[in-house]
């Protein structure tokens, strides 16, 4: 299979060629089309997969593809949450590279450093949030994050969110978010507590194995 029978349009199939991808990996062919159908997912797989861009291409297609707004005042539609600050850079530098050719814009906030420059970054507009909860609700108890557009949810790294204590943080941001989203929870491993995690917010989820 080749990203182009994945129905990606073409700066989107133009930025995957440029990264020097040639397939779609396993979990892609598997994830994308499902999240082009705006269906909620839950996919099992491990870092190394290609997991990012199975969550990354089809969010940055569905918002190429109903992008009317200017670039100021642009409202966050989409929101990827992310257990750590490493995990949540690598992945805001990703949606950057397949971004390359189109208007759409992304950030990523994270705690343990100044919240200033952060706030600077929002109050610019973006169509894309990669943040870790801790200092995602921070902000938006501060006032400086409008969730109310928020179209697609991403957790990913689900099982080590939880296993660092953050059941309450990502609830609350589920909550925080329209009930019309789309939610994509993404684990390396299912143990029963990502189960019911996925039970309680997800709705009627395709499940993909890798
Ligand atoms: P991830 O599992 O998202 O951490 O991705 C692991 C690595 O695979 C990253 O360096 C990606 O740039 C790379 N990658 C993702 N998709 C593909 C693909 N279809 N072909 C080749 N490399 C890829």
């Amino acid at each position: 299979m080749s990203f182009k029978d994945l129905k990606l349009n073409k700066p989107i199939l133009r930025a995957v060629a440029e990264a020097g991808y040639d397939n779609p990996t396993l979990v892609q062919e598997q994830t994308i089309p499902f999240v082009l159908e705006r269906r909620d997912v839950i996919t099992s797989a491990q870092t190394g997969t290609g997991k990012t861009a199975a969550f990354a291409l089809p969010i940055l297609q569905l918002l190429y593809d109903k992008q009317t707004a200017p670039k100021k005042g642009k409202k966050i539609k989409a929101l990827v949450i992310s257990p750590t600050r490493e995990l949540a850079i690598q992945i805001n530098k990703n949606f950057v590279t397949y971004a390359a050719h189109t208007n759409l814009t992304s950030a990523v906030v994270y705690g343990g450093t100044s919240i200033e420059p952060q706030k600077d970054i929002l109050k610019k507009g973006i169509d894309i949030l990669v943040a870790t909860p801790g200092r995602l609700l921070d902000l938006h108890k501060q006032d400086l994050l409008n969730l109310d557009y928020i179209e697609t949810l991403v957790l990913d790294e689900a099982d080590l969110m939880l296993d660092m204590g953050f059941i309450d943080d990502v609830k609350k941001i589920d909550r925080l978010c329209p009930d019309t989203k789309q939610t994509l929870l993404f684990s390396a491993t299912m143990p029963f507590k990502v189960e019911q995690l996925a039970n309680s917010i997800l709705k009627n989820p395709e499940r993909i194995e890798v």
